[in-house]
């Protein structure tokens, strides 16, 4: 391995190069120099299983995806203000996945910039600048975006909620209210967030947008109730507000059941937000939209964006749906994804510790609290259990406003064996663990 410099004087640059609120993964960082599928190479040579990239979606440079990229910027790279075979024949393609009617594409390099892109849609479509949200979400890190996300705005750092910012609360299965009925919870979530959405109607305050993951992921890999979603929008159209799902962290395929994880909530968005998993690693973001919606942010302004849509994106996007489809990844997802929550589940009765498991495809949580009964959040022992992992030779994370919840979402090209690997080292991990 090419293995460059040592950790120390890496680490020591860093801190003088880098603005000091960059982040590191655990306490002993981790020098990378290779990838390969679900691995990950240090420069020692010791493989790492990837329990957590859902950027590397079809495996660390996947060799098709590289031989695309490869091709392409040995071509030509330009922008959008040129015609092109690739950004055409990548929007047919992801055309045929989504819904009808979802069916005008704005490309773009990052999350953050399809999520800005989509707010401005819903702002020229209503005239209006307000946002409805959901607690704890995070959608990106500009400041607009950064305006909408309560992870962000609430916590150290942050300058707390703007007047636009309208929050919905996170609606938790696992913390929901003890007299809420379980076949009731998605309703009554519903029920709160009509009285607030009446509330901003009442006071003339109608936000042009409602944005929301389709699984809140930083808020601690919550899975919205059955109904809500759909509740939701319902309520939210009937005010006039425009639905946008950020499908950043959830979309192609991950959930298993479908391409969309809003699919499965039998919604259909005014706009739909991509990026992460979607050039595999190559930046890139995208937004999705209806024709009439992309016509109202057509009001004469141009819409522009450098790199976005670049021919070489479009190939390294493409590629990513060519392997999906050859490898059958989203049926991998839903295969794989169900052995482990059924695994995890399994271990709850190992350890009292273990409060909640949760999971579609492969995007797990699972949640870590002091005792059943309390159901108080342990991030400590969380923390610990992901670092005693990555001694073991897995690498996952821990997310949730209290750090308390598991995070698990490896490559899509997750088999049986590393399956079975990482849950060998979870309950090794898990056994080592008690007690904090
Ligand atoms: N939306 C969600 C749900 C995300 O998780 C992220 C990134 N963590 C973003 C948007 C922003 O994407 P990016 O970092 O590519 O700008």
């Amino acid at each position: 391995e090419k293995t460059g410099r040592d950790k120390a004087s890496l680490l020591a640059a860093r801190k003088a190069l880098l603005g000091p609120n960059l982040s590191l993964s655990y306490r002993e960082p981790l020098k990378i120099v290779r990838g390969e599928g679900v691995w990950l190479i240090d420069a020692g040579g010791r493989a790492y299983l990837d329990c957590y990239n859902n950027v590397a979606h079809v495996g660390h440079c996947h060799p098709h995806v590289v031989a695309a990229l490869r091709d392409q910027i040995g071509t030509l790279n330009t922008n959008t203000r040129y015609l092109h075979d690739a950004i055409i024949d990548y929007a047919e393609r992801l055309k045929a996945t989504l819904p009808e009617g979802l069916d005008t594409f704005y490309f773009t390099s990052s999350g953050s910039e399809a999520n800005e892109v989509a707010l401005r849609m819903a702002r020229a479509v209503t005239g209006r600048k307000g946002t409805l949200v959901i607690d704890w979400a995070y959608h990106g890190t500009t400041q607009g975006l950064i305006d909408v996300s309560a992870y962000k705005y609430k916590r150290k750092g942050g300058q707390g909620k703007p007047a636009t910012t309208h929050e919905l609360p996170l609606p938790e299965v696992y913390r929901a209210p003890a007299d809420w009925p379980a076949d009731e919870i998605g309703a009554r979530y519903v029920a709160e967030a009509e009285d607030i959405i009446a509330g901003l109607v009442a006071r003339g305050e109608v936000p042009a947008a409602f944005i929301a993951e389709t699984i809140p992921s930083v808020a601690g890999q919550v899975f919205l109730p059955e109904g809500y979603l759909k509740g939701i929008h319902a309520a939210a159209r009937r005010a006039g507000i425009v639905c946008i799902a950020d499908e950043v962290q959830v979309g192609f395929g991950r959930v298993g059941g479908a391409m969309w994880a809003f699919e499965e909530h039998g919604v259909v968005p005014d706009i739909v937000t991509m990026g992460k998993p979607i050039g595999a690693g190559h930046p890139m973001g995208l937004v999705a939209t209806r024709r009439d919606i992309a016509a109202a942010f057509a009001n004469g302004m141009e819409y522009f964006n450098t790199f976005g849509g670049n021919p070489v994106s479009c190939r390294a996007a493409a590629a990513v749906l060519d392997v999906m489809e050859a490898e059958g990844l989203q049926e991998n997802a839903a295969r794989e994804g169900a052995y482990l929550l059924e695994a995890f589940r399994a271990m709850m009765a190992e350890d009292e510790q273990i409060g909640d498991v949760r999971g579609r495809g492969l995007f797990l949580g699972i949640e870590i609290v002091r005792d059943r009964a309390s159901k108080a959040h342990n991030g400590a022992r969380a923390g610990a259990i992901v670092g005693r992992m990555r001694e073991l030779g897995v690498l996952a994370g821990t997310d949730g406003p209290f750090d308390n919840v598991i995070k698990l979402r490896p490559p899509m090209v997750f088999a049986r064996e590393h399956s079975d690997l990482l849950l060998t080292v979870f309950r090794q991990a898990l056994a080592e663990t008690r007690g904090l």
